[in-house]
């Protein structure tokens, strides 16, 4: 052993550690937070915005009036208070009692990141198959992969998965694919939305074919002109998986996310997250449940829609503007993202380290492909950044692609 970086403990791996790789993100991450770096490669919600006093005073209070269950160990599915929470917000997006849903079937997790790994340590052996969009959340990728499953990727356009695609990649891995994975509303990192005709044709499709679903759904509240088509699971209950998360419409810091999962399959969810993590943490529970019950979170929702709808506008002008011919993106009516086509030629992941020199970062498109495919994308995040850092952002960015093209 040589206590150098190199890896000496190469052959001594578990099989599921070769499928493990760095996410581009995380790497990105060092780089693309230092201060004159205008960053569009983060996924952070602008946390700024919400009422930091008063959350810090509700923290406070929880140690002080409620330290003796706030502090100790909880149960593995998470608290009742908190269920029943989740249940109310999950009403905002048309799930709720009259489609099945009840706190006893909702598992808390460790934000919407162990709400993946659990599903694939329930449903994934070695060689199953995943189909999800492509491009697809860089996360699930990772939890599929060591999982040691495969990701076949269904194409997408402006209205989400395409139903004929999807069709054609079931039969194509017929038996090995054990779900869908899909984040039909304000896709990360695309930006499109699911409409209401194509889910019902994916719902009819997978419930054909046999195939679970898995829907992932951090940003179907953060709509910026009327609501989201509803979820997948408001519309059909057998068969499908909804995982959402408190990050993106409260804070990512408090790591609570949750599943709401068929009734059969909930024992065995509990299961897996105790043998991971015993019980998600009590006092983050309480946090959530506390703000749920005393601060007004519809208000902070509607607040970070506003904040976000600025910034959508920002990026969409400032790309309209100053972007080289032949670049195009997509129009997000919700969430964080914007996914951008680069002119024929451009590799978004070899251009990478000129733009960091301009000090601009963005995410290369191959981070959200199993394959690595995708150098032709990138893309763009709007909610951290404000409006005049976003263009100022473009507009570097922009100089470095045309340095590119004249190369
Ligand atoms: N799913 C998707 C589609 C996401 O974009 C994210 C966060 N970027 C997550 C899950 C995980 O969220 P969390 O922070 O709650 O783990």
């Amino acid at each position: 052993m040589t206590g150098t970086t190199q890896d000496d403990y190469t052959d001594r791996y578990a099989r599921r550690v070769r499928g493990m790789t760095t996410s581009e993100i995380r790497a990105l991450f060092a780089v693309a937070s230092r201060p004159e770096v205008v960053s569009l490669a983060g996924g952070s919600p602008y946390v700024a915005a919400l009422p930091l006093d008063a959350v810090g005073e509700m923290l406070g209070r929880l140690a002080a009036e409620e330290g003796t269950t706030s502090l100790q160990y909880g149960i593995g599915q998470g608290t009742a208070e908190l269920r029943e929470g989740i249940c109310e917000v999950m009403s905002l997006s048309g799930i709720d009692a009259s489609t099945g849903a009840s706190p006893d079937d909702v598992v808390v997790t460790v934000g919407g990141q162990q709400a993946l790994d659990l599903v694939a340590r329930l449903f994934l052996d070695p060689g199953d198959v995943v189909l999800a969009e492509g491009p697809t959340y860089v996360g699930a990728l990772g939890a599929f992969q060591a999982a040691q499953a495969q990701v076949r990727h269904v194409a997408m356009d402006a209205d989400g998965l395409i139903p004929a695609a999807l069709e054609a990649a079931i039969a194509e891995t017929a038996g090995r694919a054990k779900f869908l994975y899909t984040i039909p509303t304000y896709q990360n990192p695309a930006g499109v939305t699911l409409t209401d005709e194509r889910r019902e044709q994916v719902l009819d499709i997978c419930e054909r074919a046999g195939l679970l679903v898995v829907e992932d759904d951090p940003y179907g509240t953060l709509s910026f002109a009327g609501d989201a088509p509803r979820p997948l699971r408001a519309r059909r209950r057998d068969g499908v998986f909804y995982l959402s998360t408190f990050s993106k419409t409260f804070a990512p810091g408090l790591r609570v996310g949750w599943i709401l999962a068929p009734h059969a399959v909930r024992e065995k969810l509990v299961m897996a997250s105790e043998a991971q993590i015993l019980c998600p943490s009590a006092f983050a529970q309480a946090a959530v449940t506390k703000y749920l019950a005393t601060m007004p979170w519809r208000e902070q929702i509607k607040s970070y829609r506003e904040i976000y709808r600025e910034r959508r506008d920002a990026l969409l002008d400032a790309l309209e503007d100053l972007m080289p011919a032949g670049t195009t993106w997509t129009r997000p009516e919700g969430g964080l993202f914007v996914w951008a086509t680069l002119p024929d030629g451009l590799d978004s992941k070899a251009m990478m380290p000129r733009a960091i020199a301009a000090r601009v970062a963005y995410v290369p498109g191959t981070g959200f492909f199993a394959d690595g495919s995708g150098a032709g994308h990138m893309r763009l995040n709007f909610s951290f950044p404000p409006p005049d850092r976003i263009r100022e952002g473009v507009r570097r960015l922009a100089g470095v692609m045309e340095q590119e093209l004249a190369m």
